[in-house]
């Protein structure tokens, strides 16, 4: 339903933030991914190169020792080192220039057993022992420990690397307390640099160790040829020493800290940051396409939210439409059926709803004499007329045609009548039609639930039910529903249902009653009047039963039977002339003159022997194709009767409007003629019109000799009534038609001497 539509767009709203959310989050999420990936690759790199630069750094240390233990553990230098051989030649050949020139070691000394430096060679030079002395105190923990005079306590480095020194001195025999050696990194002259000190040992020649042994000091500055190779190794051409940590971020580093703890540099390179292609290329874009991502679903539901508000207001105007009547404005039947089970749902048990059914009266005539647009223009006011008249809690429709319902919930008993006078006071007013100011009245039917119904079937049918029985009683009325109503149409519909059965199983039958001609006091013609036995014996009277049959559409084919069994009957009485009543509801569906054209041709009746009876009710709503009908019913050489006449509202005018061979002054004129002044005046008057227009005139109902002379008297060219014959089974005419036999013909001027029993059926 259309009312739920805030609803759905608050749902449509809120999946779309949902959805928004989600994008966003993915989109997050994935640049999170990307900047974790790249971040963690370049730290996982940094870290990596860091390891091998610290790796370096200790197997350095343990290389400088390695090349020492070369000339250190040998027999001839601790020969050459002992203070009493020291031998100066030899130890700056074979410590000096070799470390230097071999290993390139940037200083070398040479420590006595009790401290005293006996040798210094500083970058390929030999230098004096004050140098060594001076290079002793910012090594001496180094120097004091290869010396057995404590020291150390400097960082340790892995141990492993040093299996190689640790092997060298174990497989030196009764080396003992002398196998000292040690290795770090160390502040030397305020920079970084690799020291190794250890014990000059004979290894093969115990006994040229006398005492403790000398003790050999290499110094390798971290700078230069180091940082070269490491660079070269680890391919990382940019190392270098750097006294402070570098600003930029592309570089990485790793301060210094000398095992004796001194912060002594940092080393600088420029990292190879595995990450940043992710960093600075996949990232950006990623974020570009999720930027992207983003725009695109906004745009997508900015266009879904577009489309799905057009469709709402698409869905609201066919809602509309398809409940609404276009020429009124107001709701129409489906829409008011709605609303009916709405109300009927939600109406507490205090409370009523009452359904009222409006028709406006003759809106046919209206529509076909003054054309669509004025009724048109009539359906519109009387719309607004009922807005006018009617609450704004009262519901309005229209049906369709000249039909209009209210609907109103009440508490009030009475309202079923209140309804009916408000809907009675909007009619009151004439209506604007064409250029006239025109009456306009309605029939009203009136239903309540849950009094007459709780369903809306029941409802709308006993509305129905009230609405006909005004239309029956006479129109411009309004009638509230009451049972007896409905017993009356159930009546009505059992009637239908045999009169169909009857008519399909051929157990109806006509009855021809005599009409006599005042001139020959003969019986010249025969009214044909249909009857129907029902089942159960008892017989229905056309008067009841032919409205029902014009209702529920038989009449066309009932109609049919009856024109066609007359004319059969015809040929059997070829000097009378047959009278065949014609319903208005022949008119209108069939192609009526065609039919009695085709009917008289097979069973070979003259037109000129069959007379047509038609009421005004004929001629009330005469269409175009009513009119043309007749004309053409006339030209075939029929004759035409105007049955009833004087029971109508415009007899007269049809008279000047219509040519007819015939006038049937109804019988509340004619009976008791006699003794009413009254219905003498007005059967007089007919007379004389009728005879004036060069018609026949016949007097129905003559019931008894009194009245028969006055209408004779009065003019009268024909005469039919009980007091003549009762209506007759067709072979009781073939004998009333044998028994007369030619009659004689009384002179039209001794009509007063004319005795109508003469003509009955002995
Ligand atoms: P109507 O055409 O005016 O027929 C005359 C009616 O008056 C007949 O009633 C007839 O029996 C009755 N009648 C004749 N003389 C007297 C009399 O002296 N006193 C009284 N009280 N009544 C008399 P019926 O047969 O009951 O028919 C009633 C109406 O039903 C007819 O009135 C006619 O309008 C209609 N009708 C009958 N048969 C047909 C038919 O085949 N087609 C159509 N369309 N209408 C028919
Ligand atoms: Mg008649
Ligand atoms: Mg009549």
């Amino acid at each position: 339903m259309i009312a739920d539509d805030p609803q759905r767009k608050e749902k449509l709203s809120r999946l779309i933030a949902l959805i928004g959310g989600i994008v966003a989050l993915v989109g997050a999420f994935l640049l999170c991914v990307i900047a974790f990936a790249g971040w963690s690759a370049n730290f996982a790199s940094l870290t990596q190169e860091r390891q091998l630069i610290e790796n370096q750094i200790d197997q350095q240390i343990a290389r400088i020792l390695s090349e020492q233990t070369s000339i250190a553990l040998w027999d001839p230098a601790v020969v050459a080192t002992s203070p009493d051989t020291f031998d100066d030649g030899f130890v700056e050949r074979e410590f000096g220039i070799f470390f230097s020139d071999t290993y390139g070691h940037d200083e070398v000394f040479v420590f006595a057993p009790d401290g005293r430096p006996t040798f210094a060679f500083v970058n390929g030079e030999r230098r004096s022992l004050d140098v060594a002395t001076a290079r002793r105190s910012e090594i001496s923990a180094i120097v004091d420990h290869a010396l057995g005079d404590g020291g150390e306590r400097l960082k340790e480095r892995p141990s492993a690397l040093f299996e190689d020194i640790r092997n060298a001195y174990a497989n030196i025999e009764n080396a003992g307390e002398y196998s000292r050696w040690s290795g770090h990194l160390m502040n030397v002259d305020s920079q970084p640099a690799f020291v190794g000190g250890l014990t000059i040992l004979p290894p093969t020649d115990r006994s040229l160790l006398n005492g403790p042994p000398s003790v050999l000091v290499s110094i390798n500055y971290v700078r230069g040829s180091f940082i070269d190779g490491v660079g070269e190794v680890l391919l990382l051409p940019d190392l270098r020493l750097v006294d402070s940590p570098p600003g930029d971020s592309r570089l990485g580093t790793l301060p210094l800290v000398t095992d004796d703890g001194v912060m002594s540099g940092y080393l600088a390179w420029t990292t190879r940051r595995p990450g940043q292609m992710l960093l600075t290329t996949i990232l950006p874009l990623g974020a570009l396409v999720v930027v992207l991502a983003g725009l695109l679903s906004a745009f997508m539901f900015q266009r879904l939210r577009r489309a799905h508000d057009e469709l709402s207001t698409r869905e609201a105007d066919a809602w509309r439409q398809a409940r609404s009547d276009a020429l009124s404005g107001l709701p129409n039947r489906t829409h008011f059926i709605e609303e009916l089970g709405r109300r009927l749902e939600t109406t507490s048990s205090s409370q009523s709803v009452l359904v009222a059914y409006i028709d406006i009266d003759r809106f046919k005539v209206i529509n076909d004499t003054m054309g669509h647009e004025a009724g048109d223009h009539l359906v519109r006011q009387v719309s607004e007329r009922l807005t006018e008249f009617l609450p704004g809690s009262d519901f309005v429709a229209r049906f369709g045609g000249d039909e209009f319902a209210v609907l109103r919930s009440t508490r009030d008993d009475k309202d079923g009548d209140k309804l009916s006078d408000v809907l009675k006071r909007a009619f009151a007013d004439p209506f604007q039609i064409s250029v006239h100011k025109t009456q306009v009245t309605a029939s009203i039917g009136v239903a309540s639930a849950p009094r007459d119904g709780t369903t809306i079937e029941q409802l709308m049918r006993n509305a129905d039910i009230a609405l006909y029985e005004s239309k029956n009683n006479g129109r411009d009325r309004a009638t509230v529903f009451v049972p007896r109503m409905a017993q009356r149409i159930s009546e009505r519909r059992a009637i239908e249902l045999e009169l169909r059965d009857a008519l399909e199983n051929d157990r109806l039958a006509l009855a021809y009653q005599p009409i006599v001609s005042s001139e020959s006091s003969e019986v010249d013609g025969v009214e044909a009047l249909l009857r129907w036995t029902r089942d159960d014996g008892s017989s229905v009277s056309p008067a009841d039963f032919i409205p029902i049959a014009e209702e529920v559409g038989m009449m066309p084919s009932l109609g049919a039977w009856v024109i066609d069994r007359a004319l059969e009957d015809a040929r059997r009485w070829p000097d009378l002339k047959v009278s065949v009543n014609l319903s208005p509801a022949q008119f209108n569906n069939v192609d009526l003159s065609h039919q009695i054209h085709d009917a008289s041709q097979a069973w070979g009746i003259h037109p000129s022997r069959v007379v047509f009876e038609i009421t005004e009710g004929v001629l009330l709503d005469a269409s175009a194709q009513t009119r043309s009908t007749l004309g053409a019913i006339r030209e075939m050489g029929f004759e035409i009767a105007l049955d009833d006449f004087g029971t109508g509202f415009s007899s007269l005018q049809y008279l000047s409007e219509y040519e007819f061979d015939k006038i049937k002054i109804d019988r509340s004129f004619v009976q008791g003629i006699s003794k009413s002044r009254r219905s003498l005046t007005i059967a007089q008057a007919v007379v004389s019109i009728g005879r004036g227009l060069g018609m026949n005139v016949v007097a129905e109902g003559v019931e008894n000799q009194a009245d028969a002379a006055v209408v004779q008297l009065l003019g009268c060219t024909q005469f039919q009534g009980f007091h003549l014959y009762r209506p007759l089974a067709a072979d009781r005419i073939d004998v009333i038609v044998k028994a007369l036999g030619p009659v004689s013909h009384l002179p039209a001027r001794q009509a007063a001497a004319f005795d109508p029993r003469r003509a009955k059926a002995s």
